[in-house]
C-alpha cells in the first residue's frame, strides 16, 4: 500500500515536472574550439542540449528520442564521433524523485548529507548556525535575485563583533552558480558546517586557526532561482530564470514570440573577463547564453559587487561546481598560460592530493588550466584572476568523474564522501595559497 502511495505521488510530481522520458546523454568527440562551435550550431537548431562541461576533449549532449537519429546524421556529417551513455534520463530523475520525497522531512533549521535540500532549508540552517555561534558567524545579505530571492552567505571569522575582525584577509567560498549541480550546494554546507565544528570535529583546532586568521565568506547557493527551478520544474536547468527575450529577437504580429521566449543566461559566462567570445551561444535559448551584456543578471551583479568592495582583503576566491572531479586553474578563456602558472600548478598538485588521500581507491580529481582543450569566456574565477587581480581563483568540478553516467543526479548516498574529501581539498588550497607562503 505504501508503494502505491510514493508511486502515485511520484507520479504526481512528475506530471508537473518536464519528465525527459527516452532522452539520451551522448558523448562527443570534440577536441578544439571549432568543433564545439559545430555542436553549439546544432543546439541552436533544437538538435541536442549541451550537458555537460568537461574540457577533456569531450561533451555530453542531451538528445530527445526525436531528435536522435537526425542528430547522430548531423554529428556523423561534420565528422564528429559520438557514443550513447545514457539511454533514459527521465527514468534517472523519477528515481531521483522518489528518493528525494521518501527523505524524512527537515526539521526547521536542522540539516542532512543523505539527501539533497531546497534553498529555504539551507538558509534556515545557516541563521541556526547563527544563532549558536553568534561570536563567529553572522549572515551576509549579498543581494536579491531576479525573483526576488536574498543571495545569503554566511561571513565566519572569530570575534566577529570587533572592528579589527572585517580587515582580516578574507577568503570567498560560493556553489549553486549553475543551478543543476546540486551536489554543490550540499558540500558548501557541508564545509560551512566543518569550518564551524559542527562537522569533522577532528579538525577543530585548524579550524579555529583559520577563522583566528582569515574572515571565511561561504555563498552555498548564488544561483537560488534556478536552483528552485530545478526541483519544481526541470531537473537539468542550468542558467538564471531572467526572461532573455524571444528566441532570435523575432516576434509575431501579436508582439508575442515568433518561435517562443528564451528564460535566463548561463551565469557562468556574464562575467567581464573576455566576455562573450568564445564556448558561448548568441542563441538566448541556449545553455550557454552569456546574456546581453557582462553582469545583466542579478545574481552576478550581486557577487561582483560584494568581491569588488572586498577585493583589497581578498586572498582566496573558489567556486564549486559539478561535474568531472577536476581542479581548475586560471584562464579558462584561452588555452595560454597565465604569468602565475607555475604557481597555479602547485597549488593544483597539493589540492588533488589532499582529496585523493581522503578517499583512497575513488577515481582521482585532475588538476588543470581551466581551459582545457578548449576555452569559455567569461566565467567568475577568471574575473576574479583578471580583474580583481587575485592569483589564488580557481573552480572545483565535483564528483561524480567524467566516466559517470549519473551526471548532474548524483546519488544523494555520494552527498557525504564529496563533500568530505573536498574539506580535505580545500584545507591544502588554503595552506597554498600566496599570502599563506610569502
Ligand atoms: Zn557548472
Amino acid at each position: 500500500m505504501l508503494k502505491v502511495s510514493v508511486l502515485l505521488v511520484v507520479l504526481t510530481a512528475a506530471y508537473c515536472f518536464k519528465s525527459y522520458d527516452r532522452y539520451k546523454i551522448v558523448r562527443v568527440d570534440v577536441g578544439s574550439e571549432a568543433n564545439l562551435q559545430s555542436i553549439l550550431s546544432l543546439e541552436s537548431e533544437g538538435l541536442l542540449e549541451v550537458f555537460s562541461e568537461s574540457r577533456l576533449g569531450y561533451v555530453d549532449v542531451l538528445v530527445s528520442p526525436k531528435n536522435l537519429a537526425k542528430c547522430q546524421k548531423s554529428l556523423h556529417s561534420i565528422g564528429l564521433r559520438s557514443v550513447e551513455r545514457v539511454d533514459d534520463v527521465g527514468a534517472q530523475i523519477l528515481q531521483e524523485k522518489a528518493a528525494l520525497l521518501s527523505a524524512a522531512p527537515m526539521a526547521d533549521g536542522s540539516y542532512s548529507y543523505d539527501s539533497y535540500h531546497r534553498y529555504d532549508v539551507m538558509i534556515s540552517h545557516l541563521e541556526s548556525l547563527v544563532a549558536s555561534h553568534s561570536s563567529e558567524a553572522e549572515i551576509v545579505d549579498v543581494g536579491t535575485s531576479y525573483e526576488g530571492r536574498t543571495i545569503k552567505a554566511i561571513r565566519m571569522t572569530a570575534d566577529i563583533s570587533s572592528d579589527e575582525s572585517d580587515d582580516k584577509p578574507m577568503i570567498w567560498l560560493d556553489g549553486g552558480i549553475h543551478a543543476r549541480e546540486w551536489v554543490s550546494p550540499a558540500t558548501m554546507m557541508y564545509i560551512i558546517d566543518s569550518i564551524l565544528g559542527e562537522q569533522e570535529t577532528d579538525k577543530s583546532d585548524k579550524m579555529g586557526e583559520l577563522l583566528a586568521k582569515f574572515q571565511i565568506v561561504v555563498a552555498p547557493c548564488i544561483n537560488p532561482d534556478g536552483y528552485e527551478y530545478t526541483h519544481t520544474t526541470d531537473r537539468l536547468w542550468r542558467k538564471t530564470r531572467k526572461p532573455s527575450g524571444c528566441r532570435w529577437g523575432k516576434k509575431n504580429w501579436f508582439g508575442g514570440c515568433f518561435y517562443r521566449m528564451c528564460y535566463g543566461a548561463d551565469p557562468n559566462r556574464n562575467w567581464a573577463a573576455d566576455w562573450g567570445n568564445s564556448g558561448v551561444s548568441d542563441d538566448r535559448c541556449s545553455l550557454v547564453y552569456p546574456g546581453k551584456e557582462p553582469f545583466d543578471q542579478e545574481n552576478t551583479k550581486a557577487v561582483k559587487t560584494y568581491l569588488e568592495n572586498h577585493s583589497d582583503k581578498l586572498k582566496l576566491y573558489a567556486t564549486y561546481h559539478s561535474y568531472s572531479q577536476l581542479f581548475l586553474t586560471p584562464v579558462g578563456y584561452t588555452t595560454t598560460k597565465p604569468e602565475n602558472w607555475k604557481h597555479h600548478k602547485k597549488v593544483g598538485d597539493a589540492v588533488v592530493a589532499a582529496i585523493a588521500q581522503r578517499n583512497k581507491g575513488t577515481a582521482p580529481y585532475i588538476a588543470m588550466q581551466s581551459a582545457g582543450l578548449y576555452p569559455a569566456s567569461g566565467d567568475s574565477a577568471d574575473w576574479v584572476h583578471d580583474v580583481l587581480g587575485l592569483t589564488d581563483s580557481y573552480t572545483f568540478e565535483l564528483r561524480p568523474d567524467g566516466n559517470s553516467n549519473v551526471g548532474f543526479e548524483l546519488p544523494a548516498d555520494q552527498i557525504l564522501p564529496t563533500a568530505q574529501e573536498n574539506v580535505d581539498g580545500l584545507l591544502a588550497l588554503i595552506d597554498n595559497i600566496e599570502y599563506n607562503n610569502i
